[in-house]
């Protein structure tokens, strides 16, 4: 019988046989490897997560059954809120909206970057389809990526996205010095980044398209007290054209 070199498949039936098991294994493998992560529901460390869930889809029904229904039928919120990613700034619940009043965008520090397609396109979407009325970029006291911008230190990959704001620290530093205080300082710092984001939303063709289609569209900057949930009005609107401040 003449040896096979070591390696060389069997041609052949066999040797069909033989691919058709290692497929097979590795099918299995992969599917005993799915399977392994199916961990009984009770030993989840995020199973309180799904019972949170139930009882409240069941809160929500009690008095509504239809609400689910309803909701998941059409959205027509009339506000977008692009805030922060800490999870102390739950957008909703700060401003006791119901889920379906409120479209939401959030990032690290309530950043508005023209070539941020991410952000941009929750916008566009929701200036083209839902046609909310107000924009509201949202920032809070204490933000840790306004902290993070003002500090010295290098955070890795999240130093590109503070860009921004640092371009802020530097346009205002003659300003901020003057806050000997350094928490005072990074929530003076917060304020201004609302604004500067407010200004550069302004600025996208987005949003003055809608303008010139007389589109009602209105653009706010708040700020939010982690230390008192209560929210501060910047007091800048920005609501046409003419009040588009220069670049
Ligand atoms: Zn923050």
């Amino acid at each position: 019988m003449k040896r096979r070199k070591t390696g060389q498949f069997r041609r052949g039936r066999v040797g069909v046989n033989r691919v058709l098991f290692v497929l097979s294994s590795a099918i299995a493998i992969c599917y005993s490897g799915a399977s392994f992560t199916r961990v009984p529901a009770e030993m989840s460390p995020i199973e309180p997560l799904i019972q949170n869930n139930r009882a409240w889809s069941e809160r929500m029904t009690s008095h509504a059954p239809d609400y689910f229904r309803r909701l998941a039928e059409q959205q027509s919120p009339k506000y977008l809120w692009i805030g922060c990613a800490d999870s102390r700034v739950p957008a909703n619940e700060v401003v006791g909206l119901m889920p379906g009043e409120l479209f939401v965008h959030r990032n690290v520090a309530n950043l508005v970057y023209p070539s941020d397609p991410n952000c941009l396109s929750v916008v566009a979407y929701a200036i083209a389809v839902l046609k909310v009325e107000h924009i509201i970029v949202c920032g809070h006291y204490g933000c840790g990526g306004v902290k993070a911008a003002i500090s010295n230190e290098s955070f890795g990959v999240i130093d590109n996205w503070l860009l921004k704001i640092k371009e802020v620290l530097s346009r205002y530093h003659k300003h901020l010095d003057t806050i000997a205080d350094m928490e005072q300082r990074v929530d003076r710092l917060c304020e201004l980044n609302v604004v500067e984001q407010v200004k550069t939303l302004s600025q996208t063709m987005i949003i003055q398209d809608a303008w010139h289609r007389d589109q009602p569209l209105a653009l706010h900057g708040w700020i939010y007290g982690l230390k008192d949930g209560l929210i501060k009005d910047l007091g800048i609107r920005v609501e046409r054209l003419e009040q588009v401040p220069p670049r």
